[in-house]
């Protein structure tokens, strides 16, 4: 071959490729951040298998992201955000420099993406701007080391009644949860890009039912609830508490899942993480925080009412 029809051909090649590339969708870059969990989680157990799911999707390239461990100099600690179009958390820990926190509130007003798994919502108890972030959030370190900073001060819990959200600021307590078990998980808002698809109900693997979590709960949209049985658990909250949950701040999108419970003693597989509807619905959120859609299908093996569904690696 001569050197002008290689020429040619390379200049076609030069011309198509870009142009094909352009119909698919862009990768979004998402960064996993984690690092730290409190004695009742951990983190080592949950992230790779979350990082797994968003980059099985094909949508995501995923950096992780560690913070310093627990006690450590944390002011050396500044991801840039803003190179993101979403942060997914898992991160019960430290306190972060206030240019941290400033960094982070400034990405999620201008359009930033959030996704809180499971314990995140227990973090920063007393950052004003995170629990606006989250809606509503779990226990948190009270200033003396124990648990449960989020009262009745912190705001309402979210309930669901009669077939609508309703905002409970006079009942007192606390974060609890049931011991785990097999749960329904009942959808709420079937019309939403991240539930559009998914069954009414679905049976969850062996989680935790996160109740009585309290916040300022303003611009949230419950897309899912579960109820706590009294009758197997009596000192459960016998209310519909919100499991799925989008929040809006700013220009900012959040997706919040309470499920995705592991800890430091638990033996593989550790079901709630392997549900398929914890994956899914973690990926569809995920996409959601990005970009404000959901272009992926609900996978054939999702779980039903009757029967849970686990992916066993
Ligand atoms: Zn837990």
């Amino acid at each position: 071959m001569s050197i002008l029809p290689r020429l040619l051909a390379a200049a076609t090649l030069a011309l198509v490729i870009p142009t094909a590339t352009l119909l698919a969708a862009p990768m979004q870059k998402v960064m996993l951040l984690t690092g730290q969990s409190s004695k009742y989680h951990d983190w080592l157990k949950s992230y790779p298998l979350v990082r797994t799911y968003l980059e099985q999707t094909g949508l995501f390239t995923v950096d992780v992201v560690l913070t310093p461990t627990q006690g450590a100099d944390m002011s050396g600690f500044k991801p840039t955000f803003s190179n993101y179009a979403a942060v997914v958390m898992i991160y019960e820990g430290d306190e972060w420099p206030a240019a941290t926190k400033a960094a982070f509130v400034a990405y999620m007003k201008n359009g930033g993406g959030l996704v809180s798994i499971h314990d995140t919502d227990n973090a920063f108890p007393y950052w004003k701007e995170w629990n606006e972030m989250i809606g509503v959030g779990g226990w948190g370190l009270k200033a003396d080391g124990n648990i449960g900073a989020r009262d009745i001060t912190f705001g309402p819990m979210i309930r669901w009644r009669d077939g609508k959200v309703v905002l409970d600021a006079t009942t007192p307590g606390g974060a609890t949860h049931p011991a785990k078990h097999d749960f329904l998980v009942t959808t709420r808002t079937p019309d939403h890009p991240i539930m559009r698809g998914l069954p009414a109900a679905w049976l969850h693997a062996n989680d935790e039912i996160y109740s009585r979590l309290r916040g300022p709960a303003k611009n949230v949209t419950v897309l899912a609830t579960a109820l706590p049985d009294k009758v197997k658990f009596p000192t459960a909250t016998g209310e519909n508490e919100p499991m799925l949950m989008t929040i809006t701040y700013g220009k900012g999108r959040i997706f919040h899942t309470t499920l995705g419970h592991v800890n430091s003693k638990d033996l593989p597989p550790y079901l709630p993480l392997v549900c398929a509807g914890f994956a899914v619905t973690v990926q569809r959120g995920t996409e959601w925080a990005a970009t404000g859609k959901v272009t992926q299908k609900v996978p054939a093996d999702f779980p039903t009412a009757g029967k849970t569904s686990v992916r066993i690696p």
